[in-house]
């Protein structure tokens, strides 16, 4: 039995900073991220903030009004019944690191995309981050027109036409747009009535091998834990297929680097699973969806620091393939998106690149660059199967800038 609380579909948060994503999960979910236990909070939170939230109904209010996130409807004195609990995956907006926003991404169902109805569409990371819904394939997406409460009718109008004109022939073409303000919790029931039919719960078959993206990995013993009371070490991520119980052994890949007569080798790691927390309660078997921590039998001097973040587990012998390089089929934007977007250039040898693979991002250097597919050698290497999106990322200036999306041979 799974609980209530267990979130069962990843929602991305994304849009331009200051437009009021933080504001808008605090409305849906009364509280920030503050579900989860310490350790997880300090850990995947910080880099990519997690809220769970519970969507509900009142069954005495028509439709869509009924729609609401409190236990208790005031309007008719009735308790409310339970729709489905989701998990918002808050994407930093102020940092253009689209490599975080898309290690985010790897693991969304569907996204909120919030525009503030103060500025003119698009602003930089409105577009940067629908280029990269599109490029991720996301297109299960609702648009929340957010601030609406500091703006005319007429600018509201306005707005929302350059929102509709904005989308034009992108994924989120024909998504709803729901004027709201997260400020003041107006319109959060017609938010939610868009999001329930728009970001339907994947189907998921629980037979698969159970395939979990590790995001984070830490050590939680404080400093000076005798042996006796060393806890392992725990994995913080997302389930994206099949189910984890309690006592399953699960493998990890790439593993960890290895030396052996001079030699270094990536090895990979095998464990057993002690305890899965998720909803931010402990648990006996978890299907995908929401934050997963994973403590495990692991040395805690192997997952200290992130040290196995951008991995991949499963059940040992699952897992795809590890590769130190490898060729990709390459399709590159027109241009750089965001503000200073110049022409994109082909891609040459000898540059390097940032890629985002799943939830790994590594550095790689390009050894051979045709016209449409391009060979790399990973600074550290990654797990993927045949057909995963790579995000390519080059460096413009100062900033690493996504230039195009690859797929892996
Ligand atoms: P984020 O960077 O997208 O996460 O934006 P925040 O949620 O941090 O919001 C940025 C600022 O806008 C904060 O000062 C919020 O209080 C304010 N804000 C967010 N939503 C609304 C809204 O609907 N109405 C008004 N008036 N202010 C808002
Ligand atoms: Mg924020």
């Amino acid at each position: 039995m799974t609980s209530n609380k267990q979130p069962e579909v990843n929602i991305g948060l994304v849009g331009h900073v200051d437009h009021g994503k933080t504001t808008l999960v605090q409305a849906l979910s009364g509280e920030w991220t503050d579900q989860h236990s310490e350790e997880m909070k300090r850990g995947i939170s910080i880099r990519l903030g997690y809220a769970d939230a519970t969507f509900r109904r009142c069954p005495e209010a028509e439709e869509p009004e009924a729609f609401t996130v409190d236990e208790h409807c005031e309007d008719h004195d009735v308790d409310t019944d339970h729709l489905r609990t989701v998990s918002f995956v808050d994407a930093p907006g102020h940092e253009t690191l689209m490599a975080t926003m898309l290690s985010g991404a790897a693991i969304m169902d569907g996204a909120v995309l919030v525009i503030s109805a103060t500025e003119p569409v698009p602003q930089a990371q409105t577009e940067e981050h629908l280029s990269a819904l599109d490029i991720i394939g996301i297109d299960n997406i609702v648009i929340a027109q957010n601030k609406v409460d500091l703006v005319d009718e007429d600018r509201a109008m306005q707005n929302y036409e350059q929102i509709q004109e904005f989308v034009e022939g992108t994924v989120a073409e024909g998504a709803p747009i729901v004027p709201i303000s997260a400020g003041q919790e107006a319109n959060i029931d017609l938010l939610i009535e868009a999001i329930q039919s728009e970001i339907p719960t994947p189907e998921r078959d629980p037979e698969e091998d159970a395939r979990m993206m590790v995001a984070r990995s830490f050590d939680i013993n404080r400093p000076g834990t005798t042996w006796d009371d060393l806890m392992g070490g725990v994995l913080g991520g997302s389930l994206v297929g099949g189910q984890l119980e309690v006592d399953d052994e699960i493998e990890l890949r790439p593993g960890r680097e290895v030396e052996e007569g001079g030699q270094t080798e990536w090895q990979p790691v095998t464990t057993t699973v002690r305890s899965l927390q998720s909803g931010g309660d402990f648990v006996d078997t978890v299907t995908p969806g929401g934050l997963l921590g994973v403590g495990t039998g692991l040395d805690p001097s192997i997952t200290k620091g992130d040290a196995l973040a951008g991995q991949v587990a499963g059940p040992p012998g699952s897992l795809p393939p590890v590769h130190e390089t490898f060729t990709m089929d390459v399709d590159l934007l027109e241009r750089i998106v965001g503000d200073d977007g110049g022409e994109v250039e082909e891609i040459s040898t000898g540059e390097p690149l940032m890629l985002t693979i799943g939830t790994a991002t590594t550095v790689g250097s390009v050894t051979s660059a045709r016209d449409e597919e391009c060979e790399v050698a990973l600074k550290r290497p990654v797990c993927a199967a045949s057909g995963s999106k790579i995000a390519i990322n080059r460096r413009v200036g100062a900033r690493w800038r996504l230039i195009g999306v690859g797929t892996l041979r």
